[in-house]
């Protein structure tokens, strides 16, 4: 994420999940005397997690997995600087990264005419430049914002036909006071970004696994449709959104791009940011060698992930993004770490010393 941006989530669903709940962010902010701040800045968020990373795992090994080979005592792991050991068994979380989508058409040309905005971690050196931002989500749209504040002439290009933003409850006394009386009875227990009802059905992993395709499509699809948060419109209030259109070419022009869009018109622009989203391809996994990618099962590039998160290959984990297609969208967001650090952990403490379950 770029400088600058702040998370979509709310607070309440921005916390990383510790057996006890004494790490919320809440609790970070009253113990740093951080006010309390709606939406929550990225930067406060990057330093929360350095606290608890402090707090509960103070002895993190920062070196690079560059190898991970299965074999039948379980897997050898080679690190970047040559080390190697083995693991009975091995959790990959590590992130999505890997699987930035650029759209093939754009492949070919430069990169300093064309990027994706997974590579940005400051958008202010686009300042005086003319960007074209395509995409309709939050980090189209946020991206759009921070350009526009920091100098640069910018205009989104979406494929939908028209942007959509989160609304937000009204502020009025009765409502909030029906909100907090309502609560405990309509608030789901995982509160994301979809509508209420496809968070109440998307709070329970297990029964998304067990639910039919269609089902979960559609839970899928809400969860995570693109959108932007509210408090945006008024940050885009003068950056033009053009909707319903996509890009049919881009064409290098000396140190420009030239686009033509499939509406006809085109555009003279000094840098296109794809802000495409992220398409989940376990074979993007640079560290998994190719047997162990072999003996991987997917499902539309997403490891096949059964109780407890673990592979086709067993002791093989997948937590985070990639173990959506499984357990639905909730593993996307942080808020997900407390089903998915306790369904893990219960599955492999139930585990007996041969790896088998203790307990059925
Ligand atoms: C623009 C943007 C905005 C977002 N906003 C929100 C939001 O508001 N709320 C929300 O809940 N989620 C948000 N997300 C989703 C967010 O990415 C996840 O919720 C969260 O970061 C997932 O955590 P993770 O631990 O799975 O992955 P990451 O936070 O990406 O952590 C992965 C870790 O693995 C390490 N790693 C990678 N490869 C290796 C390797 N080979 N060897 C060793 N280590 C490795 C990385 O260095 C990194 O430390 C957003 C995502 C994006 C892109």
């Amino acid at each position: 994420m770029p400088r600058g941006m702040f998370l979509r989530s709310s607070p309440s669903a921005s916390n990383i999940a510790d057996p006890d709940g004494q790490l919320r962010l809440d609790r970070y902010h009253a113990l740093h005397s951080i006010p309390h701040a709606k939406p929550t800045p990225l930067e406060d968020f990057v330093r929360y997690g350095q606290w608890f990373q402090q707090q509960a795992v103070p002895d993190v090994d920062r070196r690079t997995v560059s190898r991970l080979v299965a074999n039948a005592r379980g897997f050898h792991v080679r690190l970047q600087d040559g080390e190697e050991f083995h693991a009975r068994r091995v959790v990959v979380a590590t992130g999505i990264s890997p699987f930035a989508r650029r759209p093939p058409q754009f492949a070919g040309l430069p990169a300093p005419l064309v990027s994706h905005s997974f590579d940005h971690a400051d958008l202010r050196r686009f300042a005086g430049q003319r960007v074209a931002v395509v995409g309709g989500g939050q980090s189209a749209l946020e991206s759009a914002a921070l350009l526009h504040e920091g100098g640069a002439e910018v205009e989104v290009i979406a494929r939908a036909p028209g942007t959509y933003f989160i609304p937000d409850w009204p502020q009025t006394p009765l409502v909030r006071a029906a909100r907090r009386l309502l609560s405990p009875i309509v608030r789901p227990p995982f509160d994301i970004m979809g509508p209420r009802f496809v968070s109440w059905l998307i709070a329970w992993p297990r029964l998304f696994r067990r639910s039919p395709r269609a089902l979960q499509d559609f839970l899928t699809a809400r969860a995570v449709r693109p959108a932007g948060a509210s408090w945006l419109t008024p940050r885009l209030a003068s950056v033009p959104i053009t909707a319903g259109r996509t890009i049919a070419a881009a064409i290098p022009t000396g140190s420009q791009l030239r686009l033509r869009l499939s509406d006809g018109t085109e555009r003279l622009v000094d840098h296109l940011l794809l802000a495409t989203g992220y398409r989940v391809d376990a074979t993007r996994y640079a560290f998994l060698a190719p047997t162990l990618l072999q003996a991987l099962r997917t499902r539309d590039g997403y490891p096949e992930l059964d109780v407890g998160f673990e592979s086709s290959v067993p002791g093989l984990h997948f937590l985070g993004t990639p173990a959506a297609r499984s357990f639905g969208p909730l593993c996307r967001f942080v808020v997900g770490t407390r089903y998915m650090a306790r369904a893990l952990t219960r599955y492999v403490t139930h585990l007996d010393g041969n790896g088998r379950a203790r307990h059925g």
